[in-house]
């Protein structure tokens, strides 16, 4: 294709699925792993990633907004697709016209849905958020009895699960995830399909896992506490999905005590090699990682000198030989025998892999292979 960004992400498929089918190896048969794909899969491409895990068996799906779902729905998936973020009144037919499960967290979102559900004579089923300790969305738990006894009076819409998030399940050491759990354990009546486990829950808490759980990161081959998790895992690795490339623009040598980039917040040592890449703050490359982060040229890691700007930013090739124009950048991957990962990246911007895959993916073409 001509016109293509120097700029490119490539996400494996077969990673996706690898770690799909890992994921559900651990869990069990008997529980639904339902695959989060909001922020367009963690910046893999929700539509593309949803496909690789239905390959690999996947039959619930997870957005954030109502508009996610369609976009979803509209691209062929024919599982559940729950909505976890709720939603504005006037989008309530877009859950009855899209098939879409609305996970609902106050009685007015219930109310809307009921009316609809009446007037188009069918029956909605819907999933309710409980907030054991997290303290964000969700029910407050010592109002969760008079919620559900408020909804059984509504027509046509049908409690069908229940749903809680834990805020420190990335932490195995911590006894809050067991302690929230205990919580969460005891809501609700039979029936119910009930879910909590993210990936943190997932991994380490596996006691958690109930009927479903909703792995977000772990499926893109990250753990959620970074390297450690990596450093313990002791069965088969997960995979990450995502490389991002670029190339070389310019290389050019300057003189000891020169100023690079704006502000000049590097001056040269000695002389230098400097290679000038196509990659900025705009492509999702931080300003954070000004004189901090590192790429890969010619399988050796390159150093980033000075501001990064919009478009643009400067690497120190001193020391690795005959770098040229046109010449392959890894910002995130593998190249020769070293790899840059997102929590490497991570660590630079004091952030986690999560906050770099979004920036990465969301803001770089993409393919899916
Ligand atoms: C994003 C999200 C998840 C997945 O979290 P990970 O840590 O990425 O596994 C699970 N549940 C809810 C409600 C979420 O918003």
């Amino acid at each position: 294709m001509s016109g293509e960004s120097f700029n490119q992400i490539r996400v494996s498929k077969s990673a996706l699925r690898h770690n799909y089918r890992l994921l559900k190896k651990r869990i069990g048969a008997e529980v639904r792993l339902l695959a989060m794909v909001k922020a367009d899969a963690y910046g893999h491409g929700m539509e593309e990633a949803a496909i690789a895990f239905s390959q690999a068996g996947c039959s619930d799906f997870g957005v954030a907004e109502v508009g996610e779902g369609v976009r979803l729905r509209n691209s062929g998936i024919q599982s559940n697709i729950f909505v976890f973020l709720g939603f504005v009144h006037s989008d309530v037919p877009l859950f009855f016209k899209h098939d879409l499960v609305p996970v609902i967290y106050n009685i007015e979102s219930a109310q809307a849905l009921s009316v609809e559900a009446v007037k188009r004579n069918t029956i909605i089923s819907v999933h309710v958020k409980v907030d054991c300790g997290m303290t964000r969305l969700g029910l407050m738990v010592d109002t969760l009895d008079d919620f559900i006894s408020e909804l059984a009076t509504l027509p046509g819409i049908k409690m069908e699960g229940m749903a809680s998030h834990f805020p420190k399940a990335d932490e195995r050491e911590s006894p809050h995830t067991s302690e929230q759990f205990r919580v969460f354990k005891r809501l609700g009546t039979g029936g119910l399909i009930k879910h909590t486990a993210n990936s943190g829950g997932i991994l380490y808490f596996p006691e958690t896992c109930c009927d479903m759980v909703r792995a977000g990161i772990a499926l893109y081959g990250y753990y959620p506490d970074g390297l450690t998790g990596v450093e313990f895992e002791k069965d088969e690795l997960l995979r990450p999905a995502m490389e991002f490339n670029t190339q070389v623009l310019q290389v050019k040598t300057v003189p000891a005590n020169v100023g690079v980039s704006y502000g000049h917040t590097c001056i040269t040592k000695t002389e230098s090699r400097i290679a000038v890449l196509p990659v900025g703050y705009e492509d999702g490359l931080s300003r954070r990682l000004s004189n901090k982060g590192e790429v890969l040229i010619h399988g050796k890691r390159a150093k980033i000198l000075g501001r990064i700007c919009m478009n643009l930013c400067m690497v120190d090739v001193t020391n690795i030989k005959k770098v040229k124009a046109g010449d392959p950048v890894t910002i995130l991957g593998s190249q020769g025998n070293d790899t840059i990962s997102g929590d490497e990246i991570a660590g630079w911007m004091d952030s986690i892999s999560y906050e770099v895959l979004c920036l990465f993916g969301n803001n770089n073409e993409r393919k899916c292979i």
